[in-house]
This record gives C-alpha cells, structure tokens and sequence, in this order.
C-alpha cells in the first residue's frame, strides 16, 4: 500500500539543519548522562537493571537522521560512553570493550531499522512494534558477544548468564523507551502547555484506564504470587484501547519501570523467592513482553482508528469535489433544520446546477469537465460562511442549506455565489480559460413546509424558473396565491 512507504524525514521533528555546538553538547550530554544512570542501575544480579542510553539514541537518530549521518556525532557518542564508563570506574579495557559492545549494540539496530523502507516508524501499523522489536533484538544479541564477555571478566559472572542478562537489558529497555521517543509529538513541551492553558476537564471516564493501572500497579505489590506481575495486563489493554499511541507508551513506560523497580523492594515477595538470576531473567522477559503486547495493541488501535476515519471520509464526501455526498448532505441538513425549528430560527436551501455543462464535456473532454467542477467548488465554499452546509447531489448539481437565513437574505447569498462563478473565468490546468454560469433556485423554511424534501423540491422548482428565463440567474420560491373559492 502507498501509506506503508512514507518517508522516514517524515518523523523528524525538524527540517534538517546545520548542527550547532550546542547540538553536539547536548547528544554528548545526554549519553553521557543516560549512561551514567544505566552504570549507577547496573548491579549485574539484580532486577533493576535498566539501561535507557541506547534506547534514547536509537529514537534520537531515527527521528533526527541528519544527526545520525554525521561521522562526529559518532565519535561524540563513543567518547561520552566511554567517559561514563570510566567515571563508574571501570578498567580502561573493560570500559572500552563495554562501550564497544553499547555503540555496536544502537548502529546496528540503526542500520538495520532504516534499511527497511515498509517499516512505519510512528508505529501506527499493527506489525511495526514486533519487526521493530526483531531489530532491536537481533542488535543486542550481537552486542551481547562484547557486552557479555566484558561483565563476566569484570564481575565473574558466568558468561553464559551475563550474554543473556545482557540480552534482556537492551531488550526490556528498548521496547519500554523507544516506543514513546517515537511516537512523541513534534515539540511536545508546546503542546503540553496549549492543554495546560485551555480550560479542561477530565471526566472520570476518561481517567478510569490509567487509574486502574496505578491500582492494579499498587496491588501487584499487596498481594503476594507470581502472578501479581500480570495484574496490570487488563488495564494496559484498556489504556490502549482508550487513549493514544503515545499516552499507551508513556503508560507502558510506566508500567516497566515500576514493575522493575518497586517489585525489587525487600519488603516485598518477590527478592525472597527469586534466588536465582535465571528467575529474574524470566521475570524480565515476562515484562518485556507485556510491553510489546500493550504497544502493540495501542498501534493496531491506531492503525484502526486511521482506516475507520479515512472509510467515514469516504463514505459522507464525494470524491472530486470533497464535499458532502448527496447521503451526508440529506443527513446533517436534517439535523441543522431540526434544531433552527427548535430555536425558530429561519433557515433556507439553494440548489445550484452549472448552466450548459454537457457541451463543456463534449468541447473539451471529461477531465476538464471534472477540472471544471472542482473549481466551482471552491468558489462556491469561499462565497458561504463556515455554518453553512455544501453538498453535490448529482452530476453538476450542489445543494447549499443556510441555517439562521432569511429568504431576503438567501436570496443576497444566491446572487453572490452565482457573481462569484460568472465574473470570472476559469483558468485550467493546460492554460484555458473558460467561462461558466450556473442557475440558482432558493427557498425558505416556512411553517407549512413538510420536511427538508418538500423545501428542496420549493428550490428545484424555482430552480427550473431561473433555467427557463435564461439562465446565469437565481429565483426564489414563491408561494402559489391561495386559492379565495369564489
Ligand atoms: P443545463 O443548463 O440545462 O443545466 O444544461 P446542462 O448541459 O448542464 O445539463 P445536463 O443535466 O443535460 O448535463 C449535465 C452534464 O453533466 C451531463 C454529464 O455529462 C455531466 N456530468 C455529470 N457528472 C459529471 C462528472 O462527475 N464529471 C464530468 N466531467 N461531467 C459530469
Ligand atoms: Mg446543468
Ligand atoms: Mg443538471
């Protein structure tokens, strides 16, 4: 499908620039930082291992190619790995065979990512997550070799045990991380102040998945079993099912973080009954795997919500024009009329068809017929305030319906889309210009009138009176004079 391949520069979060000093400082900062905190986490055993620099780089370049393509923001990165190594005073081979396995680790998960041309980088397919996560995976195992081999001399780890510990590290944090840096918005401290700065209101309902999370969260530590690790599966799912790909990501975040972090309290049952690393292996892959589920659904959710407003778009315009079909226009005229009967407020329809239009079609061809009439449209729309409702309901046939309008004023509204049409020509795509007019019937809401059917039919009548007396005209509907009996 031609919506799989968009770019990849489509999710940067800028046009690509000239990389200033304080560019540079900041990727160096940030690694050096992240790295940092992955060292002060890194108790080899233990189950808060979590290491967010590679994750955070990895979304960085995908979402920043052009930082990604620049030889010295790589020599940036190595030197701020191998700094933080050192400052957690690691041996100067370990430290740099450590930052040769973390550097290896996020090229090769960057180059195997942005080879794959199909692969949606917002995550709103239902695949991306899972191909991401084979990417991603395939790249800590390689790095793994390095890593491993570096943790078992520095810690006397068995290397099997540490390949593995490494392994699951890159992998719980990449898919805890890197979801939600790509799926950021672009400038998300600007958005986050528009929201904060509009009046809103939270209702209950809408709050009602996230809290479940926290409460779920909080009684996966009151009560006791291995299973507590998966209360938080149901109320994941719902938050994907309610909110956004990036709300459901930054909640996932959450999810992983306190799962890894609060679960390894000593008041609590798990440290008593995991003895053994492999026991906190399982456990992290069952963590992992929560995540990529919760992702996932929250992308299928996404991917879902995308093709059910593309299939409404389809399903209420009309594909040349845009404009409502004849279905949609009878559909939310109703509505509209419904409510200024309410408010007895007058409300009016034009119906508008394009005078002489079949010799425009035989003159010149079908394609600047169909040229001919999207133009139309827009000058049709620019002549109507936003309240009003345009619609085609047929070939070159637009019905207009203006609620809170007189007949006098329907009328004034009549002359100036027909003025608008006929004033000047139209210029199409090969150069010509044509000219075109079109005939207007207008009628107004009176209390008689049936229902919206019988005004359109007022207006078609009038409609055909404009037709008969020569066209480029707009009539109004008049009332027949009733009958006295004499
Ligand atoms: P009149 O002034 O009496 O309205 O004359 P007319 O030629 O406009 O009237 P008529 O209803 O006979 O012709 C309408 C033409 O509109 C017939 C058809 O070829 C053309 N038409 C209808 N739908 C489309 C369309 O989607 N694209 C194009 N290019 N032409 C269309
Ligand atoms: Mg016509
Ligand atoms: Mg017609």
């Amino acid at each position: 499908m031609a919506t799989d391949m968009k770019p990849k520069q489509a999710f940067c979060l800028r046009p690509p620039r000239r990389h200033s000093p304080l560019s540079r400082f900041f990727l160096f900062s940030l690694v050096l930082i992240l790295t940092l905190l992955g060292t002060k986490l890194r108790h080899y055993d233990a189950l808060t291992i979590f290491w967010p620099a590679e994750a955070v780089l990895l979304g960085l370049f995908i979402r920043r190619p052009d930082w990604a393509n620049q030889i010295l923001n790589w020599v940036l990165v190595v030197l701020a790995y191998l700094c933080a190594e050192l400052i957690a005073r690691n041996p100067l081979p370990i430290a740099l065979l450590l930052t040769l396995a973390n550097v290896s680790g996020v090229g090769l998960a960057y180059w195997l990512i942005t080879r794959n041309p199909l692969l949606d980088l917002s995550l709103r397919r239902p695949q991306a997550m899972l191909t991401l996560a084979a990417y991603y995976g395939l790249a800590c195992l390689l790095s793994s070799l390095l890593g491993g081999v570096a943790l078992s001399l520095h810690t006397s780890q068995e290397l099997s045990l540490a390949i593995l510990s490494w392994v699951l590290t890159g992998l719980i944090s990449y898919t805890a991380i890197l979801p939600v840096v790509l799926t950021a918005p672009a400038r998300p401290w600007r958005r986050f102040l528009e929201y904060w700065n509009e009046p809103h209101l939270m209702s209950l309902a809408q709050l009602a998945p996230a809290l479940s999370l926290l409460l779920s969260s909080l009684l996966s530590l009151l009560i006791d079993g291995p299973g507590s690790m998966a209360f938080p599966v149901l109320p994941l799912l719902w938050c994907a099912l309610s909110y956004s790909l990036f709300s459901t990501t930054l909640l996932t975040l959450f999810y992983v973080l306190w799962t890894l972090f609060a679960l390894s309290q000593p008041m609590y049952f798990l440290p008593s009954q995991l003895h053994t690393s492999l026991d906190l292996l399982s456990l992290r892959i069952g963590i992992a795997s929560i995540a990529l589920a919760s992702i996932t659904s929250a992308s299928l959710m996404s991917a879902r919500n995308q093709a059910v407003e593309k299939l409404q778009r389809l399903a209420h315009h009309d594909a040349l024009t845009g404009l409502l079909n004849k279905q949609a226009f009878y559909q939310q005229s109703q509505l509209v009329l419904t409510q200024c009967r309410l408010k007895q407020l007058p409300v009016s329809v034009i119906v508008l068809d394009i005078d002489h239009f079949k010799p425009i079609n035989d003159t010149h061809g079908h394609h600047v017929g169909d040229l001919a009439l999207t133009a139309i449209t827009q000058r049709i729309s620019l002549a109507l305030r936003d309240t009003d409702l345009c619609g085609r309901l047929g070939g070159e046939e637009f019905g207009i319906l203006l609620p809170d309008c007189s007949a006098t004023q329907a009328h004034a509204v009549a002359e100036r889309v027909r003025k608008s049409i006929a004033l000047l020509p139209f210029s199409l795509d090969n150069d010509q210009q044509l000219t075109m007019t079109a005939s207007l019937g207008v009628a107004t809401l009176e209390p008689s009138t049936l229902d919206l059917h019988a005004l359109l039919r007022q207006a078609d009548t009038a409609l055909y009176e404009a037709k008969r007396a020569g066209r480029d005209q707009s009539f109004s509907y008049h009332f027949p004079e009733p009958h006295t009996g004499t």
